[in-house]
């Protein structure tokens, strides 16, 4: 007999949804998905997913429909403060001939309606609009979570996939762990603008990074993606939230001008391109990037947090959804152990999971880094460091942006677990 025949997901964001397909399909376990929001979330403008994660989108069933809304062109351009093309990277084609499977760049709300619609076809409920208030856990017989509206389900098993403020977290795994700041803040938006535009593009300003990325290869329905990279610190108040709702509304009415007074640094015909981008954006979102220490606990006998809610990370490696799908593919796996208690099981999911999450954590925060301000010597020195660069990539292809070819490679089912 199986060790858990159902399991209660909370949170219907890319970990939750393919943990849903996941388990289901390979564990033959019943499956029950809670979602915070009254519907799928609109939030968010365009993720990056590289090889190791479009590899799992594929063997979840989605990958034919993201294709077709997603953009797959390999290449990063980095531009100088004048203009110029500082550099192109394109390490993805090489990863691609190796896994069959490169980069994708896609609106975050065509992954969550692609995910969503296969958990639908699948038969397996969703219940949106629930708000989880209590968490009850019997190591020996099964965890209850109970929701404001009274209702309550029982399981041998809870996924907490709810994110970086996961209640699940805060209400039971790990309630002294607080998401923290990073420095860095991110303004964007998707605007519709007809142009044969490429791949990556970002220009590192004294002020911070500002980046286009087109979100689709379909020339008809063509829209970028900017987005704009700065240091802001924390706001000064007591109440953390009040003071980051006080300053958001301030940068999204005074976002045109900040914008402009930024891109006015970018000389040329890409400076004059930028301008015309950002010009054409009604509204842009305003997120601070927060991110969870290692410290914090991921499992209980009976609950475990995935994705977010156990590491979520700067996103400047754009390896947050691909974090969440491999956790998905890694439990998967591992509870197919029949013979092996469920704690051995989560206890060994970390043990596998940590390093690889810490690594990838450090990168992202180094890279965020380069987008603080900085003086006219500062300028001079990254871009003659980046052109350097990109030179020394001409004589070697292994060294790449802090990106290690084999991070991309790796295979999250080839991973020993025996
Ligand atoms: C500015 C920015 C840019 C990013 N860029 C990239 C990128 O390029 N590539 C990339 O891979 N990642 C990127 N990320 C990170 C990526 O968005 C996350 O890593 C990813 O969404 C994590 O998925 P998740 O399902 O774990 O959590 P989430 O996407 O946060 O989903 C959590 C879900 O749980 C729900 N929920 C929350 N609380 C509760 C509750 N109490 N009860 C029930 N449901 C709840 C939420 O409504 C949501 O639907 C970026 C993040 C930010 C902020």
């Amino acid at each position: 007999m199986p060790r858990i025949n159902k399991v209660i997901i909370i949170g219907a964001g890319p970990a939750g949804l393919a943990a849903a397909l996941r388990l289901q399909d390979r564990n033959n376990i019943s499956v029950t998905v809670y979602e915070l929001r009254e519907q799928p979330t609109h939030l968010g403008g365009a993720i990056n997913i590289p090889a190791n994660g479009v590899r799992l989108l594929d063997r979840l069933g989605v990958y034919e429909p993201l294709l077709e809304g997603g953009s797959i062109t390999p290449q990063m351009v980095v531009h100088s403060i004048n203009g110029n093309e500082l550099g192109c990277l394109d390490h993805i084609s090489r990863i691609k001939a190796k896994t069959g499977y490169g980069f994708m760049r896609i609106k975050r709300t065509v992954i969550i309606d692609a995910l969503l619609s296969k958990v639908q076809a699948c038969g397996i409920p969703v219940h949106f609009n629930k708000r989880l208030v209590a968490v009850d856990e019997d190591a020996g017989t099964g965890a209850t979570m109970t929701f404001s509206d009274g209702s309550c389900d029982t399981a041998d098993l809870v996924l907490g996939c709810d994110g970086i403020h996961s209640a699940v977290r805060k209400l039971h795994v790990d309630p002294e762990l607080t998401p923290e700041y990073s420095g860095i803040s991110s303004m964007s938006s998707i605007v519709p603008v007809p142009t044969d535009l490429e791949g990556m593009h970002a220009t590192f300003t004294s002020q911070g990074s500002v980046a286009v990325v087109p979100c689709t290869d379909n020339l008809e329905e063509k829209e970028l993606f900017w987005f704009l990279t700065r240091h802001i610190p924390e706001p000064d108040t007591a109440d953390k939230r009040d003071g980051w709702n006080e300053h958001r509304e301030k940068e999204v009415a005074g976002f045109k001008n900040t914008l402009q007074d930024i891109i006015r640094e970018i000389g040329g015909s890409w400076g004059s391109f930028l301008h015309d981008v950002v010009s054409k954006a009604e509204t842009v979102n305003f997120y601070p990037v927060y991110r969870l220490p290692h410290r914090g606990v991921w499992h209980t006998s009976r609950c475990v947090l995935i994705g977010d809610a156990a590491h979520a990370m700067q996103p400047h490696v754009g390896q947050g959804v691909s974090m969440a799908l491999e956790d998905v593919f890694l439990l998967s796996r591992l509870l197919k152990k029949e013979s092996a208690p469920l704690e051995d099981c989560l206890r060994q999911f970390e043990t596998i999971r940590r390093p690889r999450i810490e690594e990838f954590a450090s990168q992202a925060a180094n890279n965020g880094n380069r987008s603080r301000q900085k003086g006219p010597w500062q300028m001079a020195m990254m871009e003659w460091g980046m052109w350097a660069w990109f030179l020394a990539r001409r004589v070697s292809s292994l060294w790449s942006w802090g990106i290690r070819e084999e991070d991309w490679l790796y295979d999250i089912d080839e991973v020993d677990i025996d």
